[in-house]
């Protein structure tokens, strides 16, 4: 057998045929390695959705490579002898094909990285990590950004990156004369709800796809989530045909109803393209090049666009950038101390709060919910009900398709938890269930009322609101944006603030919330 040159490791979340890994390839001399392993889906336990589409997505790349001649070493997860975790089946293959060296694209997750160094360093080979040309941003430019700022905030960060790329500029100001249509962004429905939302692009599951719903069935039947509903993307032409069917279906109403939620409806007109680019399945560029040129052609408004660009340009690049620079240590934060346990229905959506359920039940059918639904149903209900961040963060990284670690873990521990103590956000998301409300018709069909703090009707968001001020009065006074929510809790007499404790003691015995107690 000829020597082997360079045996290029591709990840699950790296399905991309021109990433920097494939870089002077010699189909004579290289070859690659993809390898489908238990533990990925199990160190946190991942939703059956989740695991699928990993697994079949990866298949799906590996016929490309195929295809085009690069010779490819794939374990399939039911391959005997698989080894169960990166490392060892690493190990194992490189002592069976002896590579002259290791080459990857950066790893998405510092676990992973620090799994393979161990494994090149353990085999006395070189391993050549790549620069991820996946993003706008390298680590080392954030780095540079953050280099001597006090607090990190978003607006900086993002205007920066529009001025870069040149995204949405009109000479060296931005088009339209402003950088930022939020305010224009935070419509709800009227009570006629969302009408006729154009569908997303839904995929039938082909061959290779039926095969890994029937093997995730049988190998992880305990694990949470459903299958039947599995329509995702899984190859880069079906995410660019989902891409196309956004910017011309649904990107024009995207910036109105971003924060709306509606009880039934899960898609709303969000792009449900997370997933494809984080398996790199498409590039962040092209959805931002095909936003921008939708504005040019005046299919869509500028808030929409702006709206839709500083998600991608902004957020996914800006949290990208501080989980590098933070971890490992990040992952280990807990400003407010949170210790709670997370609620058993969390898992099974066994809940009779009307906007849990909601969510809840989509995500675990779907492995899907949008932005505000994560941020301030579910998100908020753990921030008020303190449950220790590395639970919430096991959840997240857990029940949804699009969740890889860098960008699921900044969003969960720092913008929904605020357990970097305002790196990330500038406040504590902290909310009563009158958001909620506002957002939604959740709480008319609802047993509770976001109105009430104390009682039997109480909403148990705004009773843990409220306790929540209480429990964090004297770090939160320290914040100019919470004083005015903070002053409140000094107009409650004393009877109110011990009728407050006392029904938020009760959700965390879990006596009020959960169907259970119904
Ligand atoms: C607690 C919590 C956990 C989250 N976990 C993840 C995660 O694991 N993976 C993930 O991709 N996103 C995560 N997000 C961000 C965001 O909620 C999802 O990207 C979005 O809901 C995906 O749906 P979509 O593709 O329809 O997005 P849209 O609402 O249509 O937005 C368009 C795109 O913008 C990007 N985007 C939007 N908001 C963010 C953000 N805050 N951070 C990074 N990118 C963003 C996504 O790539 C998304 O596809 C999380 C948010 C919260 C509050
Ligand atoms: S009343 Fe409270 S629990 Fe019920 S839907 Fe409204 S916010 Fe959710």
């Amino acid at each position: 057998m000829a020597e082997l040159r360079s045996l290029v490791i591709v990840l699950g979340d790296q399905l991309d045929a021109e990433s920097a890994a494939f870089d002077g390839f010699d189909a004579e001399l290289d070859a690659v390695w993809m390898a489908e392993v238990a533990e990925e889906s199990t160190h946190v336990r991942s939703s059956r959705m989740r695991i699928a589409l990993f697994i079949t997505a990866m298949r799906h790349f590996a016929e490309l490579l195929r295809a085009s001649g690069r010779p490819l070493h794939y374990v399939a997860l039911d391959a005997p002898g698989n080894r169960g975790s990166l490392a060892a089946q690493l190990a194992a293959d490189i002592a069976r094909l002896r590579p002259q060296r290791l080459v990857v694209t950066a790893p998405g997750d510092w676990r992973v990285l620090q799994a393979l160094r161990g494994v090149a360093e353990a085999c006395c080979l070189p391993l050549d990590v790549r620069e991820d040309r996946h993003f706008f941003c390298s680590v080392r430019e954030f780095a540079a950004h953050a280099r001597g700022r006090r607090s990190l905030r978003l607006e900086y960060f993002y205007r920066e990156q529009r001025v870069r790329h040149r995204v949405l500029m009109d000479g060296d100001r931005p088009i339209g004369g402003e950088w930022n249509f939020d305010a224009d962004n935070r419509e709800a429905f009227g009570p006629e709800g969302p009408g006729a939302v154009p569908p997303p692009a839904r995929f039938a599951p082909d061959t290779i796809t039926r095969e890994v719903l029937a093997l995730v069935r049988q190998r992880f039947a305990d694990h949470p989530g459903a299958l039947d509903d599995f329509a995702w993307p899984v190859t880069r032409e079906q995410a660019l045909e989902a891409l196309y069917r956004f910017i011309d279906e649904r990107l024009p109403r995207f910036g109105r109803y971003q924060d709306a939620m509606w009880p039934g409806e899960p898609w709303l007109y969000h792009a449900h393209l997370a997933a494809a680019m984080n398996l790199k399945l498409i590039h962040p560029r092209e959805a931002v090049a095909a936003a921008e040129a939708a504005y040019h052609a005046g299919k869509a408004s500028l808030a929409s666009v702006e709206g839709f660009v500083r998600q991608i340009l902004g957020w996914r690049e800006y949290v990208r950038g501080i989980y590098w620079t933070q971890m490992p240590a990040y992952l280990e934060r807990n400003t407010l101390g949170a210790q709670a346990a997370l609620p058993d229905w969390y898992w099974s959506g066994d809940t009779d709060m009307a906007c849990l359920r909601d969510a809840i039940t989509q995500t675990l059918r779907h492995g899907y919910a949008h932005h505000i639904q994560r941020l301030m149903v579910t998100g908020l209900f753990a921030l008020l009900y303190g449950v220790e961040p590395k639970q919430v963060h096991a959840w997240y990284l857990s029940v949804y398709v699009d969740a890889v670690e860098w960008v699921e873990l900044p969003n969960t521990l720092g913008m929904s938890q605020y357990a970097d103590g305002g790196l990330m956000a500038s406040k504590p998301y902290a909310a009563s269930g009158k958001y909620i409300e506002r957002m939604s018709p959740h709480c008319r069909g609802c047993r509770y009322d976001p109105a009430q703090r104390t009682g039997e009707r109480a909403c148990p968001f705004t009773t843990l609101y409220w306790d929540f001020l209480m429990r964090h009065e004297a770090l939160l006074a320290k914040n100019p944006r919470m004083a005015l929510q903070v002053k409140n809790v000094a107009r409650l007499r004393d009877e109110e603030k011990l009728a407050v404790r006392a029904r938020a003691d009760a959700i965390r015995r879990g006596e009020v919330g959960s169907t259970t107690n119904g």
